[in-house]
């Protein structure tokens, strides 16, 4: 089964259905950059892809940076002075800001507020907040409740710990046919937030799962990493495999009901942004796409100026675009099943593309050849499929002179590359047309 047959028979809604389903399964787990809930997070998905779990000491240098180190937290609370939990971090692990040192006294409101943490804008929601390369201590929680909060003797309790130990980080390779690799990345560093994290989990689980099953011209490189840090330490690690990626694409924000938004490469016409240009142009949905910036995801580190890698980033909506965007509210109502399966879809169409673009050669460029006496016309059933289906062959005969690849003739003819890619099949059927490599060979 090739990637482009995986993408026309998948039955969206109960992919869906399957992604949502482990995002719920993914949501309760306290995760961060380190510690006891990446592991239990990349445990869960060992059980459905043969990840690799890979530790880095901490300590290690990655390149200008260093491998933190590992934090893990066991409980957290604030109780007033009859000794009721008015914060507790195991309802909700947002609770507790992420790194938070260990910490344990007790104090009144005044000397509290200075680590609390609200969002006075939508005051029923706790924030996400993190500190990571700054020691700190910290609590989240809703303004609504800040608000009625009084003066009052408070015990304060972090039982977290921050020692020498690992980053963890999963990794799955999958070979094809070559040995250029597309990158599939996501983070795994987020506590329990949906959109931003467990969507992007759920989408590249369910791409390692389907592509292990087709036929595969690439090979693939799947990433379940921290945030910044992890793509870092990869890239610190692995800095001769990183040529490999021909490819890539940060799986993020895919499971909102917002258009889609494509974030192109450093590089803004890698075959990859051409290809994610090309089928959301096609897809009938409303979509942005945006030039590459140095702010976003592992992306930035991906298209660094030493790599320069050709990977964008495709999501529904970007980071901090939406009012949910890390916080409590980006919760299991806020991703859909629906968005999650369209969204795994548009993955598929975009490496469908990556995976059949090839250049050919006319075996026939003086004039046209004659595609009647070969049966070529209305060789596809349907009027306006076999008008679209002529007009591809006359499209790929003409600008298949070496140079010009099937998605360079779709975006030129303004048909849909598989539209395109099936013309040139019927045309190499016929033998008027030989892939470029062929004739390097022959
Ligand atoms: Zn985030």
């Amino acid at each position: 089964m090739s990637v482009r047959d995986l993408m026309t028979k998948l039955d969206m809604q109960q992919a869906g259905k399957e992604m949502h389903a482990l995002v719920t399964q993914l949501y309760p787990i306290c995760r961060s950059i380190t510690g006891a809930g990446v592991r239990e997070t990349l445990g869960i998905l060992q059980q459905l892809i043969p990840l690799s779990v890979r530790e880095v000491a901490t300590g290690t240098p990655v390149f200008d940076w260093t491998v933190p180190r590992e934090w893990n937290i066991r409980d957290a609370y604030i109780k007033n002075s009859r000794g009721e939990k008015i914060v507790d971090f195991t309802h909700c692990n947002l609770h507790v800001v992420s790194y938070s040192t260990p910490f344990h006294a007790r104090m009144r409101l005044d000397e509290l507020k200075a680590h609390l943490f609200t969002l006075p804008e939508n005051p029923a929601w706790i924030p996400y907040r993190t500190s990571y390369y700054k020691e700190n201590w910290g609590f989240c929680l809703s303004h609504n409740q800040l608000s009625q909060l009084k003066d009052d003797d408070y015990e304060v309790c972090i039982d977290s710990s921050l020692e020498p130990g690992h980053l963890s980080y999963g990794e799955y390779y999958l070979k094809g046919d070559t040995e250029q690799e597309i990158l599939i990345s996501c983070h795994i560093c987020h506590p329990s937030l949906c959109n931003d994290n467990l969507s992007g989990i759920s989408l590249a689980t369910q791409l390692a799962q389907r592509l292990t099953a087709a036929q595969r011209r690439y090979s693939y490189r799947f990433l379940f990493i921290p945030g910044t840090i992890g793509s870092i330490t990869w890239l610190a690690l692995n800095q001769v495999a990183a040529a490999q990626i021909k490819h890539g694409l940060v799986v993020v924000c895919v499971g909102d009901a917002g258009k889609f938004t494509y974030k192109k490469s450093r590089r803004g016409d890698a075959e990859v942004d051409r290809a994610a240009a090309h089928i959301l142009r096609h897809s009938g949905t409303e979509y942005v796409i945006n030039d590459f910036s140095p702010y976003g995801y592992d992306e930035r580190q991906y298209c660094s100026p030493g790599f320069n890698l050709s990977v964008g980033s495709l999501s529904r909506s970007p980071h901090g675009t939406f009012p949910q965007y890390h916080t409590s509210a980006d919760n299991l109502e806020f991703i859909r099943p629906h968005s999650l399966g369209e969204s795994l879809a548009m993955y598929l169409s975009v490496l469908a593309v990556l995976e059949e673009n090839r250049s050919y050669l006319s075996q026939n460029p003086y004039c046209e050849p004659q595609l009647g006496k070969r049966g070529l016309y209305k060789a596809i059933g349907g009027s306006a499929d076999s008008m679209a289906s002529e007009m591809a062959m006359l499209w790929v005969c003409n600008l298949s002179d070496g140079n010009h690849s099937l998605l360079d003739i779709a975006e030129s003819s303004g048909l849909p590359f598989h539209i395109i890619q099936t013309a040139a099949g019927l045309l190499v059927a016929n033998k008027l047309l030989r892939e470029v490599s062929d004739t390097r060979v022959a």
